[in-house]
């Protein structure tokens, strides 16, 4: 017996498979796993084991930075409240000609607060199946939204104070 290349690296990705998610039909969502045919069981949907792999290997690729994004969030916020410390910090001691510097530095941390806080909103981008498979915390769209308010705040208090 001997096989085609085509044949032999579908079987490698059958038996093989070294994506961390399950290999599922594109159509219905069902677990695909080991199956010799290239045909859904379930909803009859022909399918081809490299595009299954693909599309798990993406949604797991996501998923991972996805994964970070509590922290990126907190790292967010954390920005945000030196940048804030720093702006009231010159002023408070009259630093006059500092001001500007520590203002267009605060500008960067402004807008960098508020894409680590956006990072929980990629969350939407994971479909809902593979959420389970990723999580001990999901995303916190509260301390997504509480960076990315920060960081607005710091925006405006860099301009106008
Ligand atoms: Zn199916």
């Amino acid at each position: 017996m001997s096989f085609t290349w085509d044949e032999l690296d579908k079987m490698r990705t059958r038996d093989r498979w070294d994506v961390p998610l399950p290999p599922l039909c594109s159509h219905c969502n069902y677990n695909l796993t080991g199956l010799r045919d290239e045909r859904c069981p379930e909803c009859g949907t022909p399918f081809r084991w490299p595009e299954v792999r693909d599309r798990a290997a993406r949604t797991w690729a996501l998923a991972m930075r996805v994964q970070h994004a509590n922290q990126d969030a907190t790292v967010g916020v954390a920005c945000g409240l030196v940048g804030w410390f720093a702006i009231l910090f010159v002023r408070v001691l009259g630093l006059g000609p500092i001001c500007v510097l520590v203002d267009v530095v605060a500008l960067f941390v402004a807008l960098l607060t508020v894409i680590l806080g956006a990072q929980v909103l990629n969350i939407r981008q994971v479909p809902k199946w593979a959420r389970a498979y990723m999580f001990k915390s999901p995303p916190s769209l509260l301390l997504g939204a509480a960076a990315m308010l920060l960081g607005l705040s710091l925006m405006v208090g860099a301009l106008l104070l």
